[in-house]
């Protein structure tokens, strides 16, 4: 059994959907996960904000801007009559769901995280109404009946295995079967989500869960390449990459894969693969087991990180230093990205900068605190081993005129980060991709 994941693009249009139904129409068995109609969760988050600041009037406008385009979609997706009907009951459904929200009392998380799974329900009822008009034998699973996170929001990987196992049994006679992705439940049993670009992880967790002989995630470029493709001009796709590479990449930017929807994958050895809908005869990319022998694979960045500079009030680092700072971050539940260390002070990188002020605090009780703002790690991954010579000093050529604020070599043989303004982070990318990519003397 296979799992195809189909991302936003892939089913925003009633031509995209057309085309998805024809990709999975070959009679082996599969788990077909869909996002939401493209920008729907970001309207559905849009709506939940006004909701929540009792912004009635402009939620009202929300809800129209997202419901009314579904009215034409909903006309060209289904052929028949029937089946139209339907589409529309399916959409009147959902949208009178979400507007008997206006206007109540308290509107919070509970209320927004409901919300947000609405767009991966309302595209998963009418492709599956589609797929029956159609005359495919098809079933629909819902992800709310097999999807869990646990209290540390952890999915629950023997869960989900036993649960869809369960779901399955119930339709012995089908080969396709259709499930939101994104969507889950939290340990307390109320409607949650993976976090943005979930869909991904959905489709590794089910992959892993049930260790099928592939996962594939079909989306509107073909492949992981080696630089951002939406800021740098000469990229390509890499035909082969590892478990851990693609990982490093999807957590430090790389916008094809969620952060860390490798980590199912690996652990139960399900090779990934990413497809292009647009292009369903490209290669893409094979995520597996296999180390590759480049030196250097592929770039990407990650934006909004917060670096904090920590001077120990005392000469020199004292015993005990580093231990009462990790111990602060700890406390607050904040992981780190990057260190580096001199002998007096030590900097780091937070991407989630919610207890900053708290941590700042608690910081400067015992050493001297710098904060900088949106700073951007750029992630260079490839094969850095010790024996490897001449790579930094590629990447220093080429961010000759790019201010660097931290460094980080060594830390793992596979990945180099570099620490920059904000600001400057396309020139940097483009300097590397020049540099690293297509005028590089070989290491
Ligand atoms: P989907 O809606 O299918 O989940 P996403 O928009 O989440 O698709 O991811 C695909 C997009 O990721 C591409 O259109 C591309 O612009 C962006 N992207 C960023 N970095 C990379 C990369 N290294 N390789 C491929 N795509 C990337
Ligand atoms: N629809 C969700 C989002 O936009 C999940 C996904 O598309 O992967 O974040
Ligand atoms: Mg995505």
């Amino acid at each position: 059994m296979k799992v195809l994941k189909f991302g936003g693009t892939s089913v925003g249009k009633p031509e995209r959907m057309h085309s998805v139904a024809k990709l999975i129409s070959s009679p082996d068995p599969k788990i077909v996960v869909l996002s939401a109609v493209s920008g729907t969760t970001n309207a559905l988050v849009d709506i939940s904000n006004k909701l929540s600041n009792k912004d009635s009037k402009g939620a009202e406008e929300a809800i129209a801007n997202l419901f009314g385009p579904y009215k034409s979609f909903v006309d060209e997706l289904y052929s028949t009559e029937a089946g139209k009907a339907k589409g529309h009951a399916i959409v009147k459904t959902y949208h009178d769901l979400i507007r008997s929200y206006v206007g109540k009392a308290d509107f919070g998380d509970k209320e927004t995280r409901l919300f947000l799974a609405q767009g991966e329900i309302i595209s998963t009822n009418l492709f599956q109404e589609y797929l029956v008009e159609q005359g495919y034998s098809s079933a629909l699973l819902p992800a709310l009946d097999f999807m869990k996170t646990d209290a540390d929001s952890e999915p629950m990987l023997d869960y989900i295995e036993t649960k869809l196992n369960e779901q399955l049994a119930k339709f012995p006679n089908k080969h396709l079967y259709i499930t939101q992705g994104y969507v889950c439940l939290n340990s307390d049993g109320e409607v949650d989500n993976l976090k943005r670009g979930g869909s991904d992880y959905t489709a590794t967790l089910i992959g892993a869960a049930l260790r099928m002989e592939e996962i594939q995630i079909w989306t509107d470029i073909d492949g992981m390449h080696n630089n951002d493709p939406r800021i740098v001009k000469r990229t390509f796709p890499i035909p082969e990459i590892s478990f851990d590479e693609a990982a490093e990449l999807a957590y430090f930017g790389a916008k094809i894969l969620h952060p860390t929807c490798i980590r199912p994958a690996q652990v139960r050895k399900v090779p990934v693969r990413l497809l292009n809908t647009m292009q369903p005869e490209q290669k893409g990319t094979v995520i597996n087991n296999t180390p590759s022998d480049r030196d250097i694979t592929a770039i990407a960045a990650k934006d909004g990180i917060t670096a904090i500079k920590i001077k120990s009030s005392r000469m020199l680092l004292a015993h005990g230093f580093l231990r009462k700072v990790f111990e602060i971050f700890e406390n607050y539940k904040t992981s780190v990205d990057m260190i580096t260390t001199s002998e007096v002070a030590v900097s780091l990188t937070i991407d989630d900068a919610k207890n900053l002020d708290q941590i700042v605090k608690e910081l400067k009780e015992f050493s001297i605190v710098e904060v900088d703002m949106d700073q951007t790690i750029i992630c260079v991954v490839g094969n850095f081993g010790k024996e490897k010579t001449g790579i930094g000093k590629r990447l220093f050529d080429a961010m000759e005129t790019i201010p660097v604020r931290m460094i980080s070599y060594g830390g793992s043989s596979s990945n180099i980060s570099i620490l920059i303004n904000g600001g400057n982070k396309n020139e940097a990318l483009n300097a590397l991709n020049e540099k690293l990519f297509f005028h590089a003397e070989k290491v």
